[in-house]
């Protein structure tokens, strides 16, 4: 008897979860339904050529495919270009390999990106052995290594995938130019102190703001607000280089599907920092 008032409890509440759902579902699809409706609205009017001038940066989403080209080329994952005699560097917690989370040829990024300032070999190397408790990067710089090649530098592809486990290669063969603009508010005051709420609106309908994955140049989606690394040469503030998205190219997670941050010093274009945020 028991068992069968269980089953018709159990009966109900399963019931009542997929109603919850689909109306959660319903809910959703209509408000999505209402944003794209006043986004087109308010397309329909130019917005002030002025701001747009002075907010308005390009966005670039890397154009991906699965590959692993030797080289001094961009790329997520993969064989990373090493100075001639340099090891594939590992982690100095656990002593993992690093997995090769980018490495971009500062010269040849599209045009309106960020600047190549000397140009050089860009990488990032993190440590994504999950074994090992070192995958929190914030602020623990052994978990990670950041650096631009000089140009000059001789050096080679690294023979194998040492990382291939744990993060897809990726060719970056071109870049998807779109607009952004800020979504935050410290970065709107910043830039148009105390804006109009309706023109920052206007805006905002009118750019892409991409925000789904990785992204070269254009405004950070911060997930908790700016947040910008000091130079440990000079201590000014990073600017903005790149954003990761979580396993999106990167086959990784920042906490609750976050975003990585990749900034660098404006006078000491070698000087990087990798922060990443979550909501
Ligand atoms: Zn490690
Ligand atoms: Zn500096």
């Amino acid at each position: 008897m028991t068992a069968i008032v269980l089953a018709v409890l159990l009966w109900h509440a399963w019931g009542s979860a997929d109603r919850d759902r689909a109306r959660a579902r319903a809910q959703s699809e209509a408000l999505r339904k209402e944003l794209a409706r006043r986004r087109a609205e308010l397309r329909r009017t130019p917005p002030p050529l002025q701001v747009m001038a002075s907010v308005v940066r390009p966005g670039f989403e890397p154009v991906a495919e699965r590959g692993d080209p030797s080289g001094r080329v961009a790329k997520i994952g993969g064989r990373p270009w090493l100075p001639e005699g340099e090891a594939w560097p590992t982690c100095i917690e656990c002593r993992a390999a690093f997995s090769l989370w980018l490495q971009l040829d500062l010269a040849a990024l599209p045009a309106g990106a960020i600047a190549a300032r000397g140009g050089g070999l860009l990488q990032v190397f993190a440590c994504t052995n999950l074994d090992a408790e070192c995958e929190g990067f914030g602020g623990d710089e052994w978990t990670s290594l950041t650096r631009v090649i000089p140009v000059s530098t001789q050096g080679s592809t690294a023979a194998r995938d040492l990382a291939g486990d744990r993060q897809t290669a990726y060719a970056i063969t071109g870049w998807t130019r779109f607009d952004t603009c800020p979504t935050d508010d410290g970065d709107w005051d910043e830039v148009v102190p105390d804006v109009d709420e309706a023109v920052r609106e206007l805006v905002e309908a009118h750019v892409e703001n991409w925000g789904g994955g990785e992204q070269l140049g254009g405004w950070p989606q911060w997930m908790q607000g700016p947040k910008f690394a000091a130079c440990p040469a000079c201590g000014d503030r990073m600017e903005h280089v790149f954003e990761f998205g979580s396993d999106v190219l990167l086959d990784w997670v920042f906490g609750d599907f976050g975003v990585g941050y990749l900034q660098r010093c404006p006078r000491h274009p070698g000087k990087l920092a990798l922060i990443w945020q979550c909501t």
